[in-house]
């Protein structure tokens, strides 16, 4: 089955909002084995919508819109859809007593505008909105299967995962089993080298890397027949786990931070970090972990003075450490430099920070990343390094290199 994605608002047009809902799609598509040939955009216009939609429908098995779905004049998908598939809107009543249960609960007024969400095409397949007004739907039409989700990713996500997802799997003939083994600390090509035989020889389990801010994925994808309970990536990821052994920090979608906070929880240890130039990130990062409220002991932001160096970063780490209580102190100090724009900086090395800086500014741009304990008397570890690229992802990168300090060490 090949889909296409097409989005609905002007919004989107104009560079107001990013067309987050198809990155989402597309990725979550791939999962279940159905190819995304195409992306489309279209503002909200009648005729130009017609005309993407009927273009889409010659060349795409599934189509599947978001956006347009909401109570006002230019929410236009649903009449455009049902015009062009030949379908009459229809009343779907179960559709309107929520809406109206929604709005009487809110205390809210009711109007036409808000009844016209509940008119849905003849035959279509309701999805409801558990998260807003705007029902999605799904209709069968011959051989093409078109989907229409809200705009809003808080509505259209939780729909496409309880409804499209489930829809899609029943309507395939085999199952499709993707793993995701996350990376830090190789490149994305030094990845792709350790893996290079793997990958040529490539057969019944697809591997596929990408990379993202100072992080590297590996997904593999298997085709099985519905009736195979087993796990069809084990052998490949016992395989890759062999290769790249812990520099595999999770597999699914855990985060480093999760990751980090998880083997808190384990170690029932408590950390306080102390950070310059990231100012504040690692401790963002730590305290957005659900649990975290239960390791995570202070955060300071401190700029010192001169060049930061290896024993101020151990010692910034053990004095928080002993200040606050906590049984891990954590340091990211380097020079205020790293954390403001330098133009001409270098884009983010492949294999890693890279020592060598084409923008000719000879500073030497130095960050210290220090863990240490209570129970020991010297440092767990400490990292110098020389983090490159633009200002954002020096900062990523470093607050990374920290939170994997916490991994491998606890
Ligand atoms: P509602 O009536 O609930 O607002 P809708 O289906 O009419 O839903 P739109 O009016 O098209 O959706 O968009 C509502 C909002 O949803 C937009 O302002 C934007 O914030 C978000 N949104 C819409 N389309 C996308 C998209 N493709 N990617 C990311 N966000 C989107």
């Amino acid at each position: 089955m090949n889909a296409e994605i097409l989005a609905v608002g002007t919004e989107l047009l104009m560079g107001q909002i990013v067309n987050s809902n198809a990155q989402y799609i597309s990725r979550r598509l791939q999962d279940i084995g159905v190819n995304v040939y195409y992306h489309s955009v279209v503002g909200d216009n009648a005729a130009r919508l017609k005309e993407c939609l009927k273009i889409a429908l010659q060349r795409s098995d599934l189509v599947i819109m978001t956006g347009g779905l909401g109570p006002t004049q230019d929410d236009l998908t649903k009449e455009t859809v049902a015009e062009v598939v030949g379908r009459k809107l229809t009343l779907h009543a179960e559709t309107l007593q929520y809406i109206t249960s929604m709005f009487q609960r809110a205390g809210w007024t009711m109007t036409d505008n808000n009844r016209k969400q509940a008119y849905i095409p003849e035959g279509a397949i309701v999805m409801k909105n558990n998260h807003g007004t705007a029902p999605g739907c799904i209709i069968e039409a011959g051989d093409k299967i078109l989907i229409m989700l809200p705009g809003p990713p808080s509505e259209m996500k939780p729909m496409f995962e309880q409804n499209v997802i489930p829809y899609l799997e029943e309507k395939s003939p085999y199952k499709i089993v993707s793993t995701y083994l996350n990376i830090f600390g190789i490149g994305e090509s030094a990845v792709e080298n350790m893996l290079l035989d793997l990958i040529e020889k490539q057969k019944d389990t697809t591997i596929a890397t990408y990379a993202n801010e100072g992080q590297v994925t590996v997904r593999l994808t298997t085709k099985g027949s519905k009736d195979n309970s087993q796990d069809l990536n084990a052998e490949m990821e016992k395989e890759i786990r062999k290769r790249l052994g812990d520099r595999i920090y999770s597999t699914g979608s855990a985060s480093l931070a999760e990751v980090a906070v998880k083997h808190l929880l384990e170690a029932k240890m408590t950390v306080s970090v102390v950070e310059s130039f990231t100012g504040g990130l690692l401790a963002n990062a730590l305290c957005q972990i659900p649990g975290s409220t239960k390791v995570f002991k202070q955060g300071l932001i401190t700029f010192t003075n001169g060049l930061p160096d290896r024993e101020g970063a151990v010692q910034a780490a053990r004095d928080i450490m002993n200040n606050s209580g906590s049984d891990l102190g954590l340091s990211i100090l380097g020079e205020p430099i790293l954390g403001e724009p330098v133009s001409g900086d270098t884009a983010f090395g492949e294999t890693g920070p890279r020592v060598a800086d084409s923008s000719g500014d000879k500073r030497n741009k130095c960050a210290y990343i220090a863990l240490v304990s209570r129970n020991r008397q010297k440092e767990l570890q400490c990292l110098e390094i020389k983090p490159v690229g633009d200002e954002r992802r020096r900062k990523i990168y470093c607050v990374l290199q920290a939170l994997d300090l916490i991994r491998i060490n606890l």
